[in-house]
């Protein structure tokens, strides 16, 4: 089966001549939950940033359902939901509100029963007339997700999830996720949590300094880990 994001060769030079992403190739494939868990300044939101078009690569290629991302953006992009670690929501309007205009920015018709599902499956269908500033830090970023996947896109982009959230909250939304991916979203996360990475993914390739240093099915990962064939330096 044919990649549904596909990275080849992708390397990130910031104008001070720095070196974020050297010579990145990652396939991810379609219905999967894949984990990019990395220590600080890894490059996890770099790397993330330019897939989702939001950047442009020094060097190399990406496809999204086969578009490529820069050449055929609105194609690609249609195709991709993405949660930035900072919150971005107007603290005035309602959640239906916040969730239904974002669909509007994509020029899709209305479809109030798509919204209605995505909250209902993000236990936020009892929140949809509340104002924004009036929830928990947990509901807002499920408001967050909620904007992402309000123009039914097939892949989904977390910018970890969980950062600055405690355990209980960090549960909820691993719930959240899977939720997510037995709807058919294929879902990649960043984090710093090996916990995390092994609760939910699927894959999970391990970034460091730039570079994707290792790229293993959960359980092969977890018995290196096991056997000590590995360390992780992740703080
Ligand atoms: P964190 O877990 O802290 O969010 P990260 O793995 O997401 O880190 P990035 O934010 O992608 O890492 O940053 C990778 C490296 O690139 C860091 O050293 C960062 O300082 C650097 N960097 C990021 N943006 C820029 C920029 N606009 N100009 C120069 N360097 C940058």
């Amino acid at each position: 089966m044919s990649p549904i994001i596909s990275v080849s060769n992708l390397s990130k030079t910031y104008g001070s001549g720095f070196k974020a992403l050297k010579g990145i190739n990652l396939d991810i494939v379609k219905g999967e939950i894949f984990a990019l868990l990395g220590p600080n300044g890894a490059g996890k939101t770099t790397l993330i940033s330019i897939i989702c078009g939001i950047a442009n690569p020094s060097e190399g290629r990406i496809t999204i359902g086969g578009h490529d991302i820069i050449a055929d953006y609105r194609a690609a992009r249609s195709m991709i939901g993405l949660v930035p670690q900072e919150l971005h929501t107007d603290a005035f309007e309602s959640v239906w509100a916040t969730v239904s205009f974002s669909r509007g920015l994509f020029g899709k018709p209305k479809n109030p029963a798509h919204i209605e599902k995505v909250l209902r499956d993000l236990s936020l269908w009892d929140k949809k007339d509340d104002k924004i500033i009036t929830l928990s830090g947990g509901m807002k970023r499920r408001v967050m997700i909620a904007k992402a996947l309000s123009h039914e896109p097939q892949i989904l982009f977390l910018d970890e999830p969980t950062a600055g959230v405690d355990v209980e909250l960090r549960k909820g939304m691993w719930e959240v996720v899977r939720t997510l991916q037995a709807s058919g979203v294929t879902i990649i996360l960043t984090t710093h949590y090996i916990e995390e990475a092994e609760e939910m993914a699927d894959r999970i390739g391990i970034i460091n300094k730039g570079e994707i240093i290792l790229i293993e099915d959960k359980a092969t990962l977890m018995q290196k880990l096991g056997k000590k064939e590995l360390t992780l330096q992740l703080q």
